[in-house]
């Protein structure tokens, strides 16, 4: 360890975004990933030529970026209320902050909040992990509670008093995934009641990142919870997630805040252009009817295997788990499935005891399923 570091982050590893990319295979495979819940559509190709123009003709690479955001936050405040339909001058340029990813955003808002022993945070596990990680590299504390095994509905009275009995420093946000990721569930009515209920000392962090999937948002209750703010991103059903553009939407007092914290022009010209883009050219999101129609089929298929459990989603991946339950042997069972499916072709992420799966184009869904049964047939 390097004697000028700090002593806290010796612990920690660095995360490992793409395991797929890292390949000891030979190149000549071609994989099928479905380990990180992109879409598996590029940019088609008229768009990419229309960015390219841009990029020829108006971005001058020897200038700064936009730090201001001004048209792109315009762009984000009307498609918001548009895909919402909610009125139009509900969101202005002012509600709203974006960032190098939603990861960018998550870091600014635990600078804001929690930053210098003045606070936690609660996540209630599985969930996003980039919360808990972006804490620890800034030695912030990381309050975790469970979840209900069948439904993955977050464990509302461990959360509660989580809530009432941290100190030192007390828990300042509270971060929820609406859908869930690794597990695919939307929020209950019983956890919206929960975070309603909690005290405007506290950050309620929203992230919306498969909003376009499960079309369930709380984007229109923002203006009632000045201590509500929500994520959204352009890296899963905009197709984006080279570009790393994400969005923060909340009350104009929390927004001016997160401002004062970003980097300065933290967003590429290159990116900033190509989020307009896809915000004026929204016919590529008509891929998501796609996207739902397999993730049926592919619950369907699955489901009637009777060595898995298989969740129902309400985004753009599936979470399974092998049976039997055989706790000695599950761990050792479950990184043998994914190497093998790995090996056949297909990357998925193997995360809280079960697989999380990408739904992909009908061409890799289909071998999804074929490889998955053969791979359980030669394991049982
Ligand atoms: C994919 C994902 C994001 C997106 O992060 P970016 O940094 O915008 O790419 C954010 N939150 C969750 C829960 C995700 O699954």
């Amino acid at each position: 360890m390097l004697p000028f570091i700090r002593s806290d982050l010796a612990k920690f590893t660095a995360y490992k975004p793409h395991p797929g990319s890292d390949s000891k295979e030979p190149v000549a495979i071609q994989f099928d990933r479905l380990d990180t819940n992109e879409s598996p559509y590029d940019l088609p190709y008229h768009l990419k030529e229309k960015l390219a123009v841009e990029y020829q003709q108006l971005i001058e690479t020897n200038r700064y970026p936009d730090g201001g955001h001004e048209k792109l936050k315009n762009a984000i405040a009307e498609y918001v209320s548009q895909s919402a339909q909610l009125s139009p001058s509900l969101f202005t340029k002012d509600n709203i902050s974006v960032g190098n990813g939603s990861d960018e955003l998550i870091r600014s808002i635990l600078i804001a909040t929690c930053l210098g022993g003045e606070g936690s945070i609660l996540v209630a596990q599985p969930t996003f992990s980039m919360y808990a990680i972006l804490a620890q590299t800034l030695g912030i504390p990381v309050v975790t509670v469970g979840r209900n095994q069948d439904n993955f509905e977050i464990d509302l009275k461990a959360a509660q008093l989580a809530i009432e009995n941290t100190q030192n420093p007390p828990i300042r946000t509270v971060f929820v995934v609406h859908p869930n990721s690794p597990t695919a569930n939307a929020l209950t009515a019983a956890e919206l009641a929960w975070l309603r209920s909690l005290s405007e000392n506290i950050l309620v962090v929203i992230d919306e990142a498969y909003f376009e999937f499960s079309q369930n948002s709380l984007v229109g209750e923002l203006p009632h919870h000045p201590n509500w703010i929500v994520l959204r991103t352009f890296s899963k059903a905009f197709r984006l997630a080279a570009h790393r553009l994400g969005y923060a939407l909340a009350h104009v007092e929390l927004i001016a805040i997160l401002e004062k914290v970003r980097l300065p022009y933290n967003l590429p010209s290159f990116s900033i252009a190509a989020g307009l883009i896809a915000l004026e050219n929204r016919e590529l999101l008509d891929s998501i009817s796609e996207t739902l129609n397999e993730r049926a089929k592919l619950f369907e298929a699955l489901s009637q295997n009777p060595a898995l459990q298989v969740w129902n989603s309400a985004a753009n991946f599936i979470f399974l788990r092998p049976k039997p339950e055989n706790s000695d042997l599950k761990e050792f069972y479950l990184k043998n499935l994914t190497e093998k499916l790995r090996s056949s072709g297909t990357l998925v992420r193997e995360i809280n005891g079960g697989l999380r799966i990408t739904i992909g184009t009908p061409k890799e869904n289909i071998r999804t399923l074929n490889r998955l049964q053969t791979v359980l047939a030669n394991l049982q």
